[in-house]
């Protein structure tokens, strides 16, 4: 039978990187574990089609769902967050919904009207917000709303969502997430900026229902109570996030104020019992329980952005979580790496991750940190440009080709290991053009990639242009590089091992796009048990000597 879908908005207020995309995720994760079928959406007030073509600098790491569509990086905590997979319909910019209406206006479909912000800009914002809801498999879609009210590019968006509040009634809820700061001077929480960022909500015709405040600092109950009877709001639904070590507490902090009963009051949905938080809590013990610490370098170029390698590092830190270990990450500049400091900067870890990237800035600090774990056997695992490199270094300095290197890189060099795939060749576009999404790849039998994922046949997301030059695949093989995983059509090489170190494995793919708290991903699982592993291995010997 079809659901009765509802409809729950998240928008924000004072300043951004409040953390809507956790509260969002926290709320779908609570619904998930009351029984209910849910599906979370992001919308983006930027011109860019997808955040395809933005740098990290812009925007943070660039996700990409199942379905080949470069996305914004909260989709990926709704998918850590509930194991849900997202896809290209979960995240809609303003770029898209003018393309579709100018799309739309050139086919003719609304031939004879001036075509206007309000109602076809609008019109077509709503349809998306619906379009999940009518699949009829929902009792609950989320749609976060990005940036923050006030804003002008928001404006049509947070029109669209009042006029579905209007329509919807008692089907909608707006849960609005605002920051207290806390005055050191004064010794005070403020919540001025929370009702100055209520009024604007109000005067563009929404009234939240539920009020979020971000702090650092505990709010007093008094304080909650005068945010409400000044912002109009429900006393009781004046919630609090207060700063906490994992942002995978945040569902447990937010059940304990009731925001999921609070919702499904306000939406009039029947419900009993409490969520089924088992699994979760028990994931929450092992990290609050894990004191021994793995000690993993990441080397990039991005090392100073908080959010540039969000995916990997929360794989990571699942993964050690589920080790019962402590993550102890060290994020290495690639390009301060040199010859003469690796063995320093290197120094102590257990594992090194070299990272995902495009261009040439900081290739060569990463061919020297694989030089230096290649040669003292350290746990590594290189991700897309990040295997790239292991392909280059290997070429370079096994199979002498000094001149080895990608196509991208030196377009001139006459050992092009890594090569522009054929049918990248043709093309002009830089948006959404790459190889995106997922792709099967299948894995020879008795390989350390194939033993840790426990079978042969996988399927893993990409976003590249260049690959493995199967010309190369021979003399790699036989100097001990094993091509391990191919695309079984294309034969393209996805994934390559050295199985005679401890644990050398370069994915064409990222693995890292699919690693949930409560599914973590099995490569990330072996790369930090080797990584255990190892660092016992070299205690041990440090203490004998
Ligand atoms: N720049 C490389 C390519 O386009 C690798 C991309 C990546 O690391 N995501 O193939």
């Amino acid at each position: 039978m079809a659901k009765e879908t509802r409809y729950i908005f998240v928008t924000g207020g004072v300043v951004s990187s409040l953390g809507k995309g956790i509260i969002s995720s926290s709320i779908a994760r609570l619904l998930l574990s009351r029984g209910f079928n849910v599906t979370i959406q992001k919308f983006d007030p930027y011109i860019n089609i997808d955040p395809g073509t933005l740098n990290p600098y812009e925007h943070g790491e660039c996700y990409v769902t199942v379905d080949g569509h470069e996305a914004d990086l909260d989709l990926g905590h709704y998918e850590r967050f509930t194991n849900i997979k997202t896809t290209r319909a979960n995240n809609i910019t303003t770029g898209r919904v003018y393309q579709s209406v100018i799309d739309k206006e050139r086919r003719g479909d609304y031939l004879g009207k001036t075509v206007q912000i309000i109602p076809h800009i609008t019109d077509e914002i709503k349809s998306c917000v619906k379009r999940l809801g009518e699949t009829g498999d929902f009792d609950f879609v989320i749609t976060e709303i990005g940036g923050t009210v006030g804003d002008i590019e928001s404006l049509p968006f947070l029109e669209a969502v009042r006029q579905l509040k209007w329509e919807l009634g008692d089907k909608c809820v707006c849960v609005h997430l605002t920051y207290v700061p806390y005055i050191r001077a004064a010794a005070e929480l403020k919540t001025k900026p929370t009702q100055h960022s209520v009024k604007l909500l109000q005067q563009v015709g929404i009234q939240p229902d539920i009020l979020v405040l971000r702090t650092e600092k505990e709010i007093p109950q008094a304080v909650c109570h005068k945010v409400a009877q000044f912002c109009n709001v429900r006393e009781g639904a004046v919630t609090q996030s207060v700063d906490v070590p994992s942002i995978y507490e945040v569902p447990l902090n937010m059940h304990r104020q009731h925001l999921d009963t609070l919702i499904l009051e306000k939406t009039g949905t029947p419900y009993s019992g409490e969520p089924d938080l088992a699994r979760w809590n028990k994931f929450l013990n092992q990290m609050r329980e894990a004191t021994e610490e793995v000690r993993i370098g990441l080397v990039g170029k991005y090392v100073e952005l908080q959010d540039a390698y969000k995916s990997i590092d929360e794989s990571l830190f699942q993964a050690c979580t589920y080790n019962d270990r402590k993550l102890k990450l060290r994020y290495i500049s690639s390009e301060s790496l040199t010859d003469g400091n690796v063995a320093e900067k290197l120094s102590g870890l257990d594992g090194v991750v070299v990272a995902p990237g495009f261009g040439q800035r900081g290739t060569e600090g990463k061919f020297v940190a694989l030089k230096w774990c290649r040669e003292n056997d350290i746990p590594t695992f290189g991700i897309c440009l990040g295997m790239q490199c292991m392909v280059i270094e290997f070429a370079r300095n096994v199979l002498g080709m000094s001149d080895a290197n990608s196509a991208e890189l030196d377009p001139l060099t006459a050992h092009n290991v890594i090569d522009l795939m054929e049918e990248q060749k043709s093309i002009t576009n830089m948006g959404g053009t790459m190889r995106l999404g997922a792709y099967a790849c299948h894995l020879r039998p008795g390989s350390r990639v194939a033993e840790a994922y426990g079978k042969t046949e996988i399927e893993e997301r990409h976003r590249h242009r260049y690959e493995f030059n199967n010309e190369y695949r021979e003399v790699m093989e036989q100097a001990g590089l094993k091509c391990v995983g191919e695309n079984p059509q294309s034969h393209l090489v996805e994934v390559v091992e050295m199985p005679d170190k401890r644990w050398y494995v370069g994915t064409q793919y990222h693995p890292e796009y699919s690693s949930t708290v409560l599914s973590p991903h099995p490569l990330f699982m072996d790369f930090v048990r080797a990584a255990i592993k190892y660092g016992s291995e070299r205690d041990a010997s440090s203490a004998e000597q």
